[in-house]
């Protein structure tokens, strides 16, 4: 691993941002508490989604750099684990501190990285430090338990870190993901890598660069570059046994795979979704309508996990709902991501943006009636940029592609239903199980839907609200694991049982 010309690595970073930068440097990865380059100095170009400016660069990882990384990390474990409950909350704080203080820098780092709008970026840096200090809150809940036996003996159980915990986060929520998802295993005395998308790694480096010196060195270390190498390298690693990704789930398949190839490893997946929000007649049609535009998450460009991708509403308030639905997302305004007023930004690349396009001629193609968007932007400040307008497609079949496949990214399949069997059959009918939500004013279709509903997360008569410390992950081809409350914290912990005797 080659050492970066850290004479000033914080300029490094401040230069870049600027965006005035002469020339474009590498912002170097943190591994040990050190700034490092890939070992055979390759980069990896980041561009804003915008603009297509070259915004900065950062280390490609090889194989090697991952086997430094882990020794790394190992070390610093022996010293990490024997760190009191007290002093591991404390560094967390203190780094959620720092986010908050960094909150502007980081939330327009995110903006110039990933497109999305910065009034949805700056919230991420708050979910951001909240997350750090909540799990901060929870380092004493990693208690065992006594079990009763005889008079002479005890039977206790430890709870214990597993040692080095790798994290591999995707591009949609850069800042948020690096710091929320290094939170438990940390609180639980874990040491972490932290593997963040290629697409949006430069808020994860910077996190990194602000922890030297609140986290001991190798407790958090941040390793950049290809999912393919870096990524798999990591996934395969045999000193690791507990890794978790939050990705595809084609890619977290082909992990679950790669991971089982050196060891048996743990392995919390938090995967794709094509998550179902159903209108029953009867419900708040405002309040409804309103959430269908919400929960399709069309700030992030619909590149969110949990997003209501689905819409199904009940036949006789369909027609007006439709051409209500269809106002409010044409109403929605396209902008520069750096804009206060911009409401949808920049697709994350080239291969999304080609990818949502090809999901727009399918859902022409498929005859699917065009209710709102439907067009890119490419006219004057959007002309090197990835934007499309959000769109919505109605009277959608609810097994063709359109309805069956998670885009990622701002296509809205509506379609109708009959009865209760109807709408619970349609959402139950794709391969994904993560969010859900139903709207309806009788209490025995809402308690009918979330017990019937395939899905880890269940909202009614509401929609993307998370709930701090409510368990969050999916059925089915949406994942393994819960993450966000307490099952998270004791995930990464190995449970020991531990007998005496100690009679005379
Ligand atoms: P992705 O699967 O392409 O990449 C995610 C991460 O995995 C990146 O860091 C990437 O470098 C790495 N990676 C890719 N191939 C790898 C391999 N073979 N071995 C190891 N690492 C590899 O996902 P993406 O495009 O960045 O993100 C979008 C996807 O993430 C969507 O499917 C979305 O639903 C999902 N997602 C899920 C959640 C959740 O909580 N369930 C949250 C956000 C996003």
């Amino acid at each position: 691993m080659g050492d970066a010309d850290g004479s000033d690595p914080l300029k490094m970073g401040n230069t870049m941002l600027s965006g005035m930068a002469l020339t474009i440097q590498t912002t170097p990865m943190i591994i040990g508490g050190k700034r490092v380059l890939a070992s055979d100095e390759a980069t990896v170009d980041s561009r804003n989604p915008a603009t297509g400016d070259l915004i900065g660069r950062f280390p490609s990882a090889t194989t090697a750099d991952v086997n430094t990384t882990v020794a790394a990390a190992s070390a610093a474990f022996a010293s990490w684990k024997r760190t009191e409950p007290d002093g591991r909350a404390a560094a967390l704080n203190a780094l959620a501190d720092l986010i908050e203080l960094h909150q502007s820098e980081l939330a327009d780092l995110d903006v110039l990285d990933n497109g999305s709008p910065i009034r949805e970026m700056r919230k991420d840096v708050v979910s951001a430090a909240k997350q750090l200090r909540y799990f901060a809150g929870l380092v004493l809940e990693t208690r065992g338990e006594t079990v009763p036996t005889s008079y002479d003996r005890l039977n206790y159980t430890l709870l214990q870190p597993y040692g080095v915990v790798a994290r591999i986060i995707p591009f949609n929520h850069p800042l948020k993901f690096a710091a929320s998802k290094i939170a438990a295993p940390l609180a639980a005395g874990n040491t972490v890598i932290l593997k963040p998308s290629e697409h949006s790694s430069m808020s994860a480096l910077r996190l990194a660069e602000l922890a030297i010196g609140v986290l001991p060195d190798g407790v958090l270390n941040v390793l950049t570059g290809y999912g393919h190498t870096a990524g798999d390298a990591l996934v395969r690693h045999p000193a690791i046994r507990r890794l978790a990704f939050t990705g595809a789930a084609d890619t977290g398949r082909a992990i679950q795979a790669a991971a089982a190839s050196s060891n048996v490893k743990n392995i919390t997946l938090e995967l794709g979704g094509k998550n179902p929000l159903v209108v029953f007649s009867g419900a708040n049609m405002a309040r409804a309508i309103e959430s269908a535009v919400r929960g399709m998450n069309f700030t992030w460009q619909g590149q969110s996990c949990g997003s209501t991708s689905r819409l199904l509403v009940q036949r006789d308030v369909y027609p007006d709902f439709v051409e209500a639905l269809g106002r409010a997302v044409n109403a929605l305004r396209t902008g520069l991501p750096d804009k206060e007023t911009t409401e949808t930004g920049a697709i994350i690349n080239e291969r999304q943006f080609e990818k949502v396009k090809k999901y727009i001629g399918i859902g022409h193609a498929q005859g699917a009636r065009l209710v709102a968007g439907g067009d890119v932007v490419t006219d004057g400040e959007f002309a090197n940029g990835y934007f499309v307008r959000p769109t919505v497609f109605a009277d959608v079949d609810p097994y063709s592609r359109l309805a069956q496949e998670e885009i990622f990214g701002p296509i809205l399949a509506v379609m109708p239903f009959s009865d209760y069997d109807e709408a619970i059959s349609i959402a139950n009918g794709v391969h994904y199980g993560l969010t859900s939500s139903v709207f309806s004013n009788d209490l025995r279709t809402v308690h009918r839907f979330a017990r019937d509903v395939q899905a880890g997360y269940v909202w009614a008569n509401e929609v993307s609200v998370h709930v701090p410390g409510t368990d969050f992950g999916g059925v089915k081809d949406s994942g393994l694991g819960r993450e966000g409350g307490v099952q998270e914290l004791l995930s990464y912990t190995e449970s020991k049982n531990v007998h005496v005797n100690f009679e005379e």
